[in-house]
Parts: C-alpha cells; structure tokens; sequence
C-alpha cells in the first residue's frame, strides 16, 4: 500500500507541528487568554492520556500541548477534544490565539476585562490569514504588564486616568506616599498631580478613603510592532485609552494596513514592515478610524541587539 504523503504546511496551520519521530506530532490547543474549565481540563489530560506521551507542555503563549500524538489518531483527538468544545489552534502566517493575564475580574491590580477581550479576539480574528507572517495580539490588566504587551505585534494594557474632586479630599496624603511614579505631590493639604509622570496605573483611585480620586477615563494603552525571535523588536506606543470595546476594531485596522505594506515582502514581521515604511505611515492610517485615541507621535519599533561579539571582538 503506498504511504500516505503529509502537507506537513498545512497540518502546521491546523495546529499540528511535527515532531522529530516518525508520524509524531504535537498538538496545540487553543486556551484563549490561558483560561479554560476545569471539565475541558479534565478532558485534555484523557485525550493526552490515551493519545499522547500521558504529560502535556504548557506553551509561553498560554496553549497547551499535547505530545507525541501520531497522525494517525488525529482526527479521533480532534472528535474527542470536541465533546469538551476544545479546538486545536493554528499556526503559520495567522492572527494568533491572544494571550492575556487575569485582568479585573480577581486581579486587584486589574484595570480592564482582559480576559473579555481576549475572548472577543479570539472570536472575531483568530486564525485570519495574514499573508505575511504570524500576528500576535496580547492583553495585559495594568501596567505591571505581566504579560509583556510590548514583545506583540499588537500589545494592549489597561490603563485609567486618574480626576480629582478637591472639595472630597481630606488631605490624608496616603495617595502621594503610593505614587511610586512621583506624579503626586501634596501642596497646600491637597496632591498636585503631575501628568508628565503618570502611568495611569491607578494606585491613588484605590488608597483614596473619600474616593477624591476617581476614573476620568479607562482603556487600552497599545503600543505596536513588537515581537521576539531571533531578532526582537519591541513595540512603540500609538493609542492611550483606547475603549475595551473598540480593541478588536483596533487590531483590524493594524492588520489591514500590514496586509497592504507587506505585499510581496514575503515573510516579514509587523514591526520590520513600521521600520521600513515609517511610522508615520501607521499612525496616519489608524488616525482615520481612531483620532480620539492616537498619539500625535512615536517613535520606530526598539530594536533588541543580540547578537553575540566573538571572543577579541570589540
Ligand atoms: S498585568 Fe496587572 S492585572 Fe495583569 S496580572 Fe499583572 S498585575 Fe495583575
Ligand atoms: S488619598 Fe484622597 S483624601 Fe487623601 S490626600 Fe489623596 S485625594 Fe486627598
Ligand atoms: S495613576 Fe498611578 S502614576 Fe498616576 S498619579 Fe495615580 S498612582 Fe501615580
């Protein structure tokens, strides 16, 4: 009988990504934002138990994968993952599956519903073909930035503007001492904000005792371009406080102007597209949908040096 001949590009896209043994493959499964059930939990560890090596691996981007899996019982995992509703992700020149950190929900650093978003990206874009390269979205609550936003081609973080309401306050000083960005200084009985230093991280809104401070406004920082690899990038910043409900917008409208820029570039990322077409270019176009939010200038993806000087190299 003659041997059944792998396109090992498209099982790739599909989520399957070849092992070093004969017909093994593993299998990564889509957690959008890292979240999922315990029963869908439950699941995987069954099918990775009966199909894989009986371990799994987490990924950096919050998949989990399953090992050792022969070509043969795909699409047995694949039924059975589906009882659970879990879906296998893709990989190749797509819009990732988001990642995400806990955002507000439990988090009390947690300015925005992360997880919410990741879900609504996951929906709406994930697995669109890019033409280009891969595209990776990632959410994170608060600027801690846990889950560095900025190494994404697309990196959401929550912020919030701090509003004072001087006749509320009592003078306490507990909202200077937690600024630990310096942006409030206490003059006359009352903080004096600094907005030059603010990272919009909220700290003075949840020490206020009289709720003084509250929020003027609350949304995604995003900075973009970034991405890791052999030759990382790090993504510069184009909106402030752009809506919870407006970031898949947002992410299309990136993707369709890298879509058109890197026609006939062949595989090349976002951020190498921004360095050679300019930025300006960029924020000219997300300017047209989202004036309210972009910045009036930014700079070029940050270039991450890493290559290695031999030894006697200067
Ligand atoms: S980025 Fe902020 S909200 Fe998200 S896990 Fe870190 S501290 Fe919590
Ligand atoms: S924490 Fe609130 S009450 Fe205390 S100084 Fe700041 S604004 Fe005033
Ligand atoms: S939002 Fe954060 S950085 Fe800005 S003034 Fe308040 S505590 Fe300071």
């Amino acid at each position: 009988m003659a041997e059944q001949k792998i396109d090992l590009r498209n099982l790739k896209a599909g989520g399957f990504i070849k092992e070093r043994g004969k017909d093994l493959f593993t299998v990564r499964l889509r957690v959008p934002g890292g979240r999922l059930s315990v029963d869908r939990l439950a699941k995987i560890a069954e099918v990775a138990q009966k199909y894989g090596k009986g371990y799994v691996h987490l990924s950096v981007r919050q998949s989990i994968e399953l090992i050792n899996v022969n070509f043969a019982d795909f699409d047995a995992v694949v039924a059975e993952l589906g009882e659970e509703q879990q879906k296998v992700a893709s990989c190749g020149a797509r819009v990732r599956v988001p990642t995400a950190c806990g955002g507000c929900e439990y988090n009390p650093n947690g300015l925005v519903d992360t997880q919410k978003s990741a879900l609504e990206v996951d929906d709406k874009l994930f697995g669109t073909a890019t033409g280009h390269h891969k595209f990776k979205v990632c959410f994170a609550g608060c600027p801690f930035d846990c889950p560095k936003s900025a190494t994404n081609d697309v990196g959401f973080q929550g912020a919030v503007w701090p509003r004072l309401e001087a006749d509320a306050c009592i003078g306490c000083g507990l909202c200077a001492k937690s600024c630990t960005e310096g942006a409030l200084a206490m003059a006359d009985g009352k903080p004096v904000f600094d907005a030059k230093k603010c990272i919009y991280c909220g700290d003075c809104i949840k020490v206020c005792p009289t709720s003084a401070w509250s929020a003027a406004k609350k949304g995604y920082t995003v900075r973009i371009g970034g991405k890791w690899g052999r030759r990382p990038l790090v993504g510069t910043l184009y909106a402030t406080f752009v809506p919870e409900e407006r970031a898949v917008d947002f992410i299309a409208a990136v993707l369709a102007w890298y879509q058109e820029k890197a026609e006939g570039a062949g595989r090349v990322r976002l951020g190498d597209i921004i360095i050679r077409e300019g930025w300006q270019s960029l924020l000219d176009h997300l300017r047209r949908d989202f004036a309210d939010f972009v910045v009036a200038e930014t700079t070029a993806p940050q270039v991450i040096v890493n290559q290695i000087p031999l030894p006697g190299q200067a």
